[in-house]
C-alpha cells in the first residue's frame, strides 16, 4: 500500500509555476493578479484566504483582499464584482464560500468573468469542462487530476466511482475522468444511492467527497483500489490539546490495507488546492494578456 502524499506533488507545480511566472513577469512586466473577497469572520475561511496570500507573496503575484462584514449586501459585492471584471489589471477573482444565507452565492458566482473565474465555478467553465473544450477548472477536482498524474495511476478503462456530487467536487471530477485522455468509466453515487457498498466495491479507483466522516470503510472497498479521500471532517478528539482531529470520509486506518494506494487527511489532496489556485491565475493571466495581443 503506497500513501499519496499532496506535499511533494504541491511543491513540483509551485516550482514550476516559480519559473513560469518569473518568465511571465519578465515578458509583460506584470506580475499575476488574484483579487480575493471574504465575507464574515468564519476562521476557517479566514485561514484559507491566508494561505492564498502566502502562496501569492510566495510566486510573487500581486493581490488583495476585500473583507466584508457578514451584513453587506449583494449589491455592493454585485458592485464591486463588476469593477474588478472591468479592471485590466485583475487576472483572477475568488469568492470565498460559505457566504451567508442571505447572498446568493449562484448569483454572485454567475457575476465573475468567466476569464477570471480561477474557482471554475461561473457556468461557462463548467459547460466547457463537460464539452472537453480548455476551461478554467476547480481547484480540487484539477489537485486529484495532478495527483493521479504525479503518482501514475492510470485511469484509462478502468471504473472510478464517485461519491457525492457536488458541484465543487464530485460532478466535475467525475466529467473530466470520462473525458479522452483520462478515459475512464465513471459511476456516481450520492446520499439517494442505494446499495452504496454493492457499487463503491466495484471501483478500482473510488474518489470520495462527501463530508461524512470515516464512512467509507473496508467493506465498500475493492481489494486493491486506488482511494482518493477528499472530504475534511473534525471529529471530537479529547486527547488533543484543540479538542478535534481532522479525519477523511474514509476510514483510513482500516481500509488503507485493502488498497494499492490511498491519500492520506490531513496531506492529500487538502494540500493541492491552494497550488492549484495559483495555477490557475496564472493561466488566466497569460490568456487574457494573449488575446489581448492578438486584438491588438
Ligand atoms: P457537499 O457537502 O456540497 O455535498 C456532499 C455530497 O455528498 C452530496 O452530493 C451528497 O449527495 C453526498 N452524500 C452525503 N452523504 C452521503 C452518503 N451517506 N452517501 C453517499 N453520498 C452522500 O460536498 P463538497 O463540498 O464536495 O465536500 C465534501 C467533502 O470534501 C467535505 O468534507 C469538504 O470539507 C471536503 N472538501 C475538501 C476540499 C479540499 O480538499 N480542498 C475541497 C472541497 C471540499
Amino acid at each position: 500500500m503506497k500513501t499519496l502524499w499532496g506535499k511533494p506533488v504541491a511543491e513540483e507545480i509551485y516550482l514550476r509555476l516559480e519559473e513560469e511566472t518569473a518568465r511571465y513577469i519578465q515578458s509583460t512586466n506584470h506580475a499575476p493578479y488574484l483579487a480575493v473577497i471574504l465575507v464574515g469572520s468564519d476562521p476557517a475561511s479566514s485561514s484559507y484566504v491566508s494561505m492564498k496570500e502566502k502562496a501569492c507573496d510566495r510566486l510573487g503575484f500581486d493581490h488583495a483582499t476585500y473583507r466584508f462584514d457578514e451584513s453587506v449586501s449583494e449589491e455592493k459585492l454585485l458592485s464591486l464584482l463588476s469593477k474588478l471584471n472591468d479592471d485590466p489589471k485583475v487576472d483572477g477573482i475568488l469568492v470565498q464560500l460559505p457566504l451567508p444565507d442571505h447572498l446568493d452565492a449562484a448569483k454572485i458566482l454567475e457575476t465573475i468573468s468567466p476569464l477570471k473565474d480561477v474557482d471554475g465555478f461561473h457556468p461557462v467553465n463548467v459547460g466547457n469542462l463537460l464539452l472537453g473544450n480548455p476551461s478554467l477548472v476547480s481547484c480540487t477536482p484539477l489537485g486529484i487530476l495532478k495527483m493521479l498524474e504525479y503518482y501514475e495511476i492510470e485511469t484509462a478503462g478502468k471504473h472510478v466511482v464517485v461519491v457525492g456530487r457536488s458541484n465543487i467536487v464530485g460532478k466535475p471530477i467525475a466529467a473530466l475522468l470520462f473525458q479522452k485522455g483520462w478515459d475512464a468509466t465513471v459511476t456516481i453515487c450520492h446520499s439517494k444511492t442505494r446499495n452504496l457498498r454493492g457499487i463503491t466495491s466495484l471501483a478500482d479507483i473510488l474518489i470520495v467527497a462527501i463530508g461524512q466522516p470515516l464512512l467509507i470503510t473496508p467493506d465498500h472497498v475493492k481489494e486493491g483500489a486506488v482511494i482518493i479521500d477528499v472530504g475534511i471532517n473534525r471529529i471530537e478528539d479529547a486527547g488533543r490539546a484543540r479538542g478535534y482531529r481532522l479525519v477523511g470520509d474514509v476510514d483510513f486506518e482500516h481500509v488503507a490495507s485493502k488498497t494499492t494506494a490511498i491519500t492520506p487527511v490531513p496531506g492529500g489532496v487538502g494540500v493541492m488546492t491552494v497550488a492549484m489556485l495559483m495555477n490557475n491565475t496564472l493561466q488566466a493571466a497569460k490568456k487574457r494578456r494573449n488575446e489581448a495581443e492578438i486584438l491588438a
